[in-house]
């Protein structure tokens, strides 16, 4: 006997094939890169499954049902005995089709229903001569014959299904964009952002959501230890402190500062729920991270492929470096604005860094671009300083740029609030399914992932830096209470760590409008945004990344 089809190919999921209906697109998404949204509907359908099968106790309800000839799995909802013949028996909690002779099934349920269909007619070698789907919000039952015209159609489906699995090009949007507007995937697709690349009239609908899936748990003290209780992470101190108790499907991080400890038990309620877990020193620098990165070989194929051709990452690091170099003249531009005195004074910085943007098109390769962010850092810096107001403590204020170890108050902030934003920058990379250690502009260092501290430079001037000045000149920093300082070296104290949490995570969760997609979003999924956009930079839909910019 020769092979049957799933000794050969691995057996396709009778639910790919309702994306498969619904657009190719969603089915390479989800069967080639991997990429499932559990969303708001799809746990609405897991309930409605759920007290249906209570309430029809006795039926044969959630079969699982397998025929490696058809190559095809799945869980049926309910199998049904009617006129003496079995058929399939599907629940659906939205509305049917309206066709000209009354209602019909969408073509998604109705590819799903006849696989269905094959499998128990394969599976009990009885005829099955329909499926039917139930609307429960029109209360209707659809009837779809199982005839040779399905059967054909059903063949034609898995056969487009394993050519699709089989390629290393993610297929073309959808053309009907209505689709888009009710996909779990669009948030990942971004199919609007793809159709303003091509068209830049096109005004993008918002798909993308706009605020944060949860929040982030740091996790500060010393000895304190992070494990599992059912659905929980549980923070647990030796101090004395009343442990802490986290539901995980509020979180999207985790964040151990210092010598605190997280359970294998915990670890893998992190990974389950697609929780990253960051490791920063007690002084703030930032160590590693663990996030899901199984899975994703086609999307790291691409990105491989893109990264190894110099022509694309010099073409991509000019586009960071003149956005970095940008936002920062202007957050000196609009901080200044209305202060003659000011302005004039940092106009020698000014002109540097105009001097650095006008270079970037001719630098010849990627030394000469990092010479020109330098340059332009030299003076940014000096014009940031003359930001902090006179009334700020002295030793607040920002004399040079130092780091490992910071040797001044004003630096031990920055490079702290900086490690924050490598979690929330690598968090995004790692959600986005990207390789953080594999970059275009930043070189391979110990701790340090290469693309993260790419994406990182868009962010360094709105999520940290004006937020820095703001708190200086409101004041918010005490000198002595917020730091720890000996004669080489300057940290936060516990109290000024929290307050410099405090500040990033409320930035996190402010909204603004995107200049260039031009919808409101909050700036944590601004960074996951830009980096869903650097991955269609090597996907076939180029042309928005690093575009965003201060207003
Ligand atoms: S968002 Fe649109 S193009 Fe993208 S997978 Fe969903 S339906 Fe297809």
């Amino acid at each position: 006997m020769g092979p049957t089809v799933s000794e050969v190919e691995t057996p396709l999921r009778v639910m790919s094939l309702h994306a498969l209906a619904y657009c190719h697109r969603l089915f390479y998404l989800e069967e080639v890169e991997e990429i499932r949204v559990a969303d708001d509907r799809v746990y609405a359908g897991r309930e409605l499954h759920a007290s249906l099968a209570a309430d029809e106790e006795g039926e044969q309800t959630q079969l699982e049902l397998a025929d490696p000839e058809l190559g095809l799995f799945g869980k049926v909802d309910a199998i049904r005995r009617r006129d003496g013949s079995l058929l399939p028996y599907e629940h659906k909690r939205g509305r049917c089709r309206r066709g000209d002779s009354g209602p019909e099934a969408w073509p998604s349920d109705r590819l799903q229903v006849l696989a269905y269909a094959a499998l128990i007619a394969s599976g009990t070698s009885q005829a099955v001569v329909e499926g039917r789907i139930r609307y429960h919000a029109d209360n209707v039952t659809v009837r779809v014959p199982f005839d040779d015209a399905a059967r054909a159609e059903l063949a034609a489906a898995i056969a487009t299904a394993r050519r699709l699995r089989e390629s290393t090009e993610r297929p073309p949007i959808a053309a009907n964009e209505r689709l888009c507007a009710r996909c779990s995937l669009a948030p990942v697709c971004l199919p609007e952002e793809v159709r303003q690349a091509e068209d830049a009239d096109h005004e993008p609908l918002r798909l993308f959501p706009p605020d944060r899936d949860g929040t982030s748990l740091h996790v500060l003290k010393p000895g304190a230890t992070v494990g599992r209780s059912g659905q929980e992470l549980v923070v647990r101190y030796t101090d004395g402190t009343p442990e802490d108790r986290n539901p995980v499907r509020e979180l999207d991080a985790v964040l151990l500062h210092g010598y605190s400890q997280i359970t294998t038990q915990a670890l893998h309620l992190c990974h389950d729920h697609d929780v990253a877990v960051h490791w920063l020193t007690t002084s703030g620098r930032y160590l590693t991270s663990a996030g899901t990165s199984a899975g994703q070989v086609q999307r790291r194929l691409r990105q491989y492929r893109a990264l190894a051709d110099e022509a694309t990452c010099l073409r991509l690091a000019k586009a960071l470096v003149r956005a970095k170099i940008e936002g920062q003249h202007r957050y000196l531009l609009r901080a200044s604005r209305g202060d003659d005195a000011a302005r004039e004074a940092m106009l020698p910085d000014l002109i540097l860094m105009r001097s650095a943007l006008a270079s970037i098109e001719s630098a010849p390769d990627r030394d000469s671009l990092r010479g020109l962010e330098g340059s332009a850092a030299v003076g940014y810096f000096r014009g940031l300083a003359k930001l902090i107001n006179p009334t700020v403590p002295e030793s607040l204020h920002y004399t040079t740029r130092n780091r490992r170890p910071p040797v001044d108050r004003f630096n031990a902030i920055l490079g702290f609030g900086y490690a924050l934003l490598q979690t929330a920058v690598a968090r995004a990379i790692l959600a986005a399914g990207l390789e953080p250690s594999l970059g275009f502009f930043h070189t391979p260092r110990s701790a340090a992932h290469p693309l993260v501290l790419d994406l990182l430079e868009l962010f360094r001037v709105p999520l940290w830096d004006m937020v820095l000045i703001g708190s200086l000149n409101r004041n918010q920093w005490d000198p002595e209470a917020d730091f720890v300082a000996t004669k080489a070296k300057v940290w936060l104290s516990d109290a000024g760590r929290a307050k410099a949490i405090g500040l990033f995570e409320s930035r996190l969760d402010e909204t603004w409008k995107h200049p260039v997609v031009g919808y409101s979003l909050s700036y944590s999924r601004t960074i996951e945004l830009e980096a869903r956009l650097l991955e269609k930079e090597w996907t076939g839909e180029p042309g928005l990344f690093a575009r965003m910019r201060l207003r």
